[in-house]
This record gives structure tokens, C-alpha cells and sequence, in this order.
């Protein structure tokens, strides 16, 4: 049975399990079958699970018992940073070769009793440190749009296995963009929600007061749907909170939609992001948005704010993997040189960079001239938000500052990669919630890469960001 997935969506799928048009089991097979076509060549997974079409078998089960939901048999990619009971999950590291998940990520639980099929786990920059995939230990995802370039990261596999049908939904993380850069890159949905919202409990921790799990998908209802389903306070983990989602303000006043001008021009931004900005604006004033400039004076300091309280986060949450426990174990003379030669094989150069950064400004000495200040920066940056939220609904910035780039082009240049996520760490670093929709294509070199159009909200604003981004898709 050929089922087109070009135009499926979640709801899309569920009415034709329900009607009978087709099965999950089929549905499955049509996803296995363009894995094994493209997978090779694009690199989204690093594993397809051998058990797929059981859990498919179990949801058509389901659906006939006459007790699915809508996410029964819909087919899910998940980052390998996210715990599955009894599967491998590795962060894309060397260091933890081997490892096989010993319970499920919250998440994962909550997919599970809704009845969603796992495919398999996605590529990744080692333990989501980086922006396009090649800081994975299994090789670089391909950007579908263009095969010469990067997909994005860090949940670069996610987003590719998205865009080119190997999933119709899948999971990631972001601590300072890995969900919406991605996204962006390759013409997709991402959501970014609020801090806290969904449960880090299963979440290989990288940052831990910046991470958090959202979903990389083809429409924003489906991003929606998923994040439904996995939201809630957890008691596994105690800074997840029962988010008071407000509801959308569309109507029956027209939103306001702040826009950092002197930011989103600034040097460096490529022309042809600023130019899609603009129009993207426009639309936006078309549609009868209010559309005016913001004064965000601090938000340019948030990349910096970032590189210190992310490698300091990253340094401490990196020190359980002790070459001991489990992963990859390399014997020295004795335990230290076990850990130096374990640590310094199994991470790659840029884990070594972030521990050795992150390490160095929590040291004595340090600590108050690095990672204190750069604490009482981030109050500063979320002060200056609430102001700003205070006489508009919704921030507008583009995600990126250029399309994707080419694979290599900023590899032996970390401060180049670093400044990739100038417009998304804000809103980590803020704990608030920011989407990336598909906004339009760049022509380079005879591509079209897409581009996005990134939307930021106050704390618990998902119901306004799915409304505007919806409202703003339909142009
Ligand atoms: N690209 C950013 C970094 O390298 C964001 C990573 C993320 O969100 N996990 O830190």
C-alpha cells in the first residue's frame, strides 16, 4: 500500500487509522521503506529499531479495541540524548558506547501510553554541543535542501529525518537552540517550550537550567499536539512545573509584535535573512498584527551569558561520565590516568572544550569575575524581557542569522559556530518559550534553503505562539 507522506499530518494519519484506510503496521512500513532509501545518504539515524512493526502491530491493536488517541501509531524520531527503557542511547558519544537506557525519559512514558510508534534515535552533536552535526561521533547529518551542507544542530537528525519523511514527528532538546535552528535550516516547525513545562527527567543533561525537550515537525498543529502530550509536572524532576498555559490573545484585539530592530540588523546577519525578516513583517502588518520596534538593549549579551553559564552547567553534568559506571573504558596505570585516557577518547574536542571552559569559570578565582556575573547578567536579560512583554504580546526575530552553511565551512572556527545561535539562546537563557516556522527560502549557489521566522513569548504564551504562527503560515 503507498501511502503519500508528503502531505500527512498527525490529525491527517489519525482520521485514516480510524477509518480503516490504511493500518499503522503499513504506515510504519512506508516510513521504514524511506529510511532504508535515504538513511544511508543523509545520516538522520544512528539507529532504526528492529521492533518497529511490533509497536505498530500493538497500536493497530489499539485503534481497533476502539481506545486510541490521537498520537496511536504515529510514527516518532527521538533524539539520542532521550532515554528509552532497554534501548542504546548514546548523545552521539563515544564515551557512552555500550549504553543501554535503564528506565524511560518521562516524555518517552507519556508517548508510550498514548501509543506513538518509536523509529529509532536521531543523530545529534555530542551531548547537544554544537549546531550542525558535526560534532557527532557517528558522522554529519545531511541537510535534505542541500546534501553539502548542515542540517543544523544540535537535534540536526531530528529535523532531517523530518524533512525528508524517514518520521512525521520528532523529538529534541534545546538549551540554546537546538530544536529551532534546526528547524529553521531545514524548513520546518520547532518548538522551544517554556522552562520547566515538560519534565528534563530522562534527559542526558547538558545544561541543566536551560534545557528542555520539544518536538521538530512538518506543521505547527503537530508540534502542538505532541506538546500536549508530553507536558505536565513530573516528580522525577523537581523544576518542571503544571505550566499555566494563557490563552491565545489573537482576538479579540490584534496582537502586538515587538521587533529588536537594532538586533535583528545588526553586523553579520546575512542579507538575504534580513530581507525575509521584512517580509515576513509585512505579512504580519497585512494580517492586521501590530507590528512595532522594541528597545531590547541587553539581549545582544545573551551569546555571551550563554558560553559561561552553559559550559559551567555542562562541566559538572559531564562529570559523572567516569569512563567506570559504563561506556567506553580505556585501562591506564592507575584511576586517574583510566579517567584522563577515557575522557580524553571517548569526548570529542568540543565536550573537551565546553568541560575545560565550563571548569575554568567555576574555578576559584574565577567564579565571581565569570560564571557570578554572567548569573546577574541573565536577571538583567530577564527583566528587560518583562519590561518589553509588558507593551507587546509576542517578540519577532529572525532564527538564524544566515541559511544553512556548508559542511566544514565553520568547523575549525568555534567562535563562528558560537555566533549561529544569536537569536535563539535568548530565550533559554529568559526560560521562555520561542517557535520557528518556515518563513521562506534563501537561492544560494541554485538551492533553495529555508529560512525562519522565529516568534518569543512570555512564560507560558505556547497557546499565542501556535495561534500567530498558524495565522502567519496561511499567508
Ligand atoms: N548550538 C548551541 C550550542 O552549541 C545550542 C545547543 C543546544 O541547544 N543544545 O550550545
Amino acid at each position: 500500500m503507498k501511502i503519500d507522506l508528503n502531505t500527512l499530518t498527525i490529525r491527517k494519519v489519525h482520521d485514516a487509522l480510524i477509518k480503516g484506510e490504511y493500518s499503522a503496521v503499513d504506515l510504519a512500513r512506508s516510513y521504514l521503506s524511506e529510511i532504508e532509501m535515504k538513511n544511508k545518504d543523509l545520516n538522520a539515524y544512528l539507529e532504526v529499531y528492529d521492533d518497529v512493526l511490533e509497536q505498530a502491530i500493538s497500536a493497530d491493536k489499539r485503534i481497533k479495541n476502539g481506545n486510541a488517541t490521537l498520537l496511536t501509531g504515529i510514527p516518532v524520531a527521538v533524539k539520542d540524548n532521550i532515554l528509552i527503557k532497554g534501548r542504546r542511547a548514546g548523545s552521539a558519544s563515544k564515551i557512552l558506547e555500550g549504553y543501554t537506557a535503564s528506565y524511560d525519559a518521562t516524555v518517552i512514558s507519556k508517548l508510550k501510553d498514548a501509543g506513538v510508534v518509536f523509529l529509532g534515535r536521531t543523530n545529534m552533536d555530542e551531548f547537544a554541543m554544537g549546531g550542525s552535526t558535526e560534532n557527532s561521533a557517528f558522522g554529519t547529518s545531511k541537510n535534505p535542501h542541500d546534501i553539502s551542507r548542515v542540517p543544523g544542530g544540535s537535534s540536526g537528525g531530528s529535523a532531517v529525518a523530518v524533512a525528508s519523511n524517514m518520521a512525521l514527528v520528532a523529538l529534541g532538546s534545546d538549551t540554546g537552540g537546538s530544536i529551532r535552528q534546526p528547524a529553521s535550516f531545514c524548513g520546518l516547525v520547532g518548538l522551544k517550550p517554556t522552562y520547566g513545562s515538560v519534565s528534563r527527567h530522562g534527559l542526558m543533561a547538558m545544561a541543566s537550567s536551560l534545557d528542555v525537550i520539544g518536538s521538530i515537525a512538518k506543521t505547527v498543529e503537530d508540534a502542538q499536539i505532541i506538546f500536549d502530550c508530553i507536558k505536565g509536572r513530573d516528580p522525577m524532576d523537581s523544576t518542571s512545573i503544571d505550566l499555566e498555559t494563557k490563552p491565545s490573545t489573537l482576538s479579540p484585539k490584534p496582537l502586538v509584535v515587538g521587533v529588536p530592530r537594532a538586533f535583528t540588523e545588526s553586523e553579520g546577519i546575512d542579507k538575504s535573512v534580513i530581507e525575509n525578516f521584512k517580509s515576513s513583517l509585512e505579512i504580519l502588518k497585512k494580517q492586521g498584527f501590530e507590528v512595532v520596534d522594541v528597545s531590547l538593549p541587553t539581549i545582544e549579551y545573551s551569546l555571551a551569558v550563554y558560553y559561561i553559564i552553559m559550559p559551567a552547567e555542562a562541566s559538572t553534568n559531564l562529570s559523572r561520565f567516569d569512563a567506570v559506571k559504563y561506556g567506553f573504558h580505556k585501562a591506564g596505570k592507575n584511576l586517574l590516568e583510566d579517567y584522563e585516557l577515557s575522557r580524553g577518547e571517548g569526548f570529542g574536542k568540543e565536550v573537551r572544550r565546553r568541560i575545560i571552559l565550563g571548569t575554568h569559570v567555576l574555578s576559584s578565582g574565577y567564579y565571581d569575575a565569570y560564571y557570578n556575573k554572567a548569573v546577574s547578567a541573565r536577571e538583567i536579560i530577564i527583566e528587560d524581557f518583562a519590561k518589553v512583554f509588558k507593551s507587546v504580546d509576542v517578540i519577532a526575530t529572525p532564527t538564524t542569522p544566515s541559511p544553512a552553511f556548508k559542511i566544514g565551512e565553520k568547523s575549525d572556527n568555534p567562535l563562528a559556530m558560537y555566533l549561529a545561535d544569536i537569536f535563539t539562546v535568548s530565550a533559554n537563557i529568559a526560560s521562555i518559550p520561542a517557535i520557528s516556522v518556515p518563513s521562506g527560502f534563501a537561492e544560494v549557489e541554485g538551492k533553495k534553503l529555508p529560512l525562519g521566522l522565529q516568534f518569543i513569548a512570555p512564560s507560558g504564551g505556547e497557546e499565542t505562539l501556535f495561534a500567530l504562527s498558524k495565522n502567519f503560515l496561511k499567508k
